[in-house]
């Protein structure tokens, strides 16, 4: 059975993301190049190309491949966007976006594993990414506004501080609803100063919390 799990990043693709509705090449070649494999803690490493999401400590996860392929392309990235990333987790959802865009200011609320993601997107000699340990539903108040938001945990509501750091004809992608109970994935798009709101995929994401 345990052959059947694809051995690196380009089988994960070619068996998992490209054979689906995901057709943007930018996201698609980011995949096949980024080690998935670094971003998962080492006694899950041979599920780490399966389309799965797995535990990397702390009661948090790292996405399942489809669902960062997904959120990536629905998120329209473009080589000139400035892209705010809220929950770091793993780093590799940070990984897909900076290899993409021109720079990623990535906050994560866990400073143990923001060390963590930050050493692995080190390594691998990513420069445009900026971290910070925080609580993000403030957002990053000194870069905004920013082209693109990705929320990788999920809330309630739409953290009001968020939108305003959304420029105009931003995009931004936030998983909305409870704990356990339906989640969809939220499209937001901003237009002088008008917000429409596009349901995408039902998701479950861990919470995004509230104090920290
Ligand atoms: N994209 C990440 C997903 C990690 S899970 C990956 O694929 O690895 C969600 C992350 O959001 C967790 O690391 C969690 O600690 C973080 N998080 C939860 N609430 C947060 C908040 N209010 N601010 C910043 N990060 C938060």
């Amino acid at each position: 059975m345990f052959d059947s799990y694809p051995k690196n990043a380009e089988e994960m693709v070619d068996t998992q993301i490209s054979n689906r509705d995901i057709f943007d090449q930018r996201v698609i070649e980011a995949m096949k190049e980024i080690p998935r494999d670094r971003f998962v803690p080492e006694k899950h490493r041979l599920l780490a190309f399966a389309d799965q999401a797995l535990p990397i400590g702390k009661n948090q996860t790292i996405s399942q491949p489809y669902v960062v392929a997904f959120m990536t392309q629905a998120l329209k990235p473009e080589p000139h966007s400035r892209v705010l990333e809220i929950g770091t987790g793993s780093g590799y959802q940070t990984a897909v976006l900076a290899s993409i865009v021109k720079s990623v200011y990535t906050v994560e609320v866990i400073k143990s594993l923001l060390d963590r993601s930050r050493t692995i997107l080190e390594s691998l000699n990513f420069k445009n990414i900026f971290y910070k340990c925080a609580n993000g539903r403030s957002g990053w108040k000194e870069f905004a506004p920013f082209d693109r938001i990705i929320v990788t945990a999920a809330s309630n509501d739409i953290p009001p501080e968020l939108l305003e750091q959304l420029s105009d004809r931003g995009q931004m992608i936030i998983p909305v609803g409870r704990q356990h109970w339906s989640q969809e994935l939220i499209l937001i798009k901003k237009k002088k100063r008008k917000i429409t709101k596009e349901k995408l995929l039902p998701v479950r994401f861990v919470p995004l919390v509230k104090k920290s």
